[in-house]
């Protein structure tokens, strides 16, 4: 960490500083400028730099304590510089790939979901997403198929060959879903569930960690960090789309996030246009938009008939609509040297 003295801060007051220091088991290294003095603190124990930080920072002599070891330390690029790739069973996400998980918001029926599972598969995508248990802003809602549905989701991947993709909204619920998909997803209103968290952490299943519709980089990498440090480094983060004052689009996609996010860590990022955007018309220039600007790869819902869908109708493509966006994304990613 790096302390900030107040502007003409006296030698003794430096010397408290280092004494503080040391009884906690930092070396330092003063730096005197012109009108500051920092100093940066080295080799303390794992575990207690937070701690040392705040109380440094509350000392009167004390401008501001930096610290230079991020607070995500597992899933940040000081400890693994390099990109990683993640697999959901045979779909590779990270590296050079750009892959694309696309379906049905909710699983509705058997006839639905093998509909859209084949015309995924057939434009292109890579894995099939599809809710069995919904996270709806009312309870009068449709909640979703639950088990049943996760059984179909089971028949579609025998169908297409096909990983499943699919949301766990409880700790309780994530041992069973573990023995039907092949990651969980984490979606927005749960980022910061950190018992579950802990419980996906241990399963040892891939999970696509949406980014909380009000949290901040920092926040959605410490919500990684919780799942990486239970154990399970194999996460996809998924930029979602923010709450700003723009009501104009369902959230606001934060493309400018993400590339500052992929900045800090190494694990694969994905956008999903659909549930940011929330109208089909917006879908396709921001999935282009993402993979221009870096994206590992999207998130699409795909309806085969956006009409008559449970939930997310006004966003999910149609069939066709969604294999041309699949030609557009791929003379996009190839443009920017990606492979898909
Ligand atoms: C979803 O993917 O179906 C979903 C509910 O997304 P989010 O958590 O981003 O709203
Ligand atoms: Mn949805």
């Amino acid at each position: 960490m790096i302390i900030i003295m107040q502007p003409g801060v006296s030698d003794d007051d430096i010397a408290r500083v280092i004494e503080r220091l040391e009884e906690r088991g930092y070396g330092h290294h003063i730096s005197r400028g012109v009108e500051r003095t920092v100093i940066g603190a080295v080799g303390a124990p794992e575990g207690e730099k937070q701690q040392v930080a705040e109380q440094l920072s509350r000392l009167p002599m004390v401008e501001r304590v930096v610290p230079i070891l991020k607070p995500y330390k597992l899933v940040s690029r000081e400890y693994q510089p390099e990109p990683v790739t993640v697999k959901v069973g045979p779909a590779q996400f990270g590296g050079k790939q750009v892959s694309v998980i696309a379906g049905p918001c909710a699983v509705e029926s058997e006839e639905q979901l093998m509909e859209a599972a084949q015309a995924v598969k057939a434009a292109g995508a890579t894995a099939l997403r599809g809710g069995a248990y919904k996270p709806r802003t009312s309870p009068y809602s449709f909640q979703g198929l639950g088990e049943a549905g996760l059984e179909l989701l089971a028949q579609a991947r025998d169908l297409t060959a096909l990983p499943i993709v699919s949301e766990v909204m409880d700790p309780r619920q994530v041992e069973v879903m573990a023995g039907w998909v092949d990651a969980l997803q984490i979606g927005t209103r749960n980022m910061q569930n950190y018992d579950l968290l802990r419980e996906v952490g241990q399963v040892g299943m891939p999970v696509v960690l949406k980014r909380g519709f009000a949290a901040t980089i920092q926040e959605w990498l410490r919500a990684a960090e919780y799942i990486a440090a239970s154990g399970n480094l194999d996460i996809i983060l998924c930029e979602r789309g923010i709450r700003t004052f723009e009501t104009e689009t369902r959230f606001t996609l934060d493309l400018g996030g993400m590339a500052a996010a992929k900045q800090e860590t190494y694990l694969p990022i994905i956008v999903d246009p659909s549930h940011s955007m929330g109208i089909h018309r917006l879908v396709g220039p921001m999935a282009l938009a993402a993979v221009a600007a870096g994206a590992d790869g999207l998130m699409i819902e795909v309806h085969p008939h956006p009409d008559q869908a449970l939930s997310d109708g006004p966003q999910s493509l149609t069939p066709t609509s969604f294999e041309k966006l699949m030609q557009q994304v791929r003379t996009v990613a190839l443009a920017v040297g990606r492979e898909i």
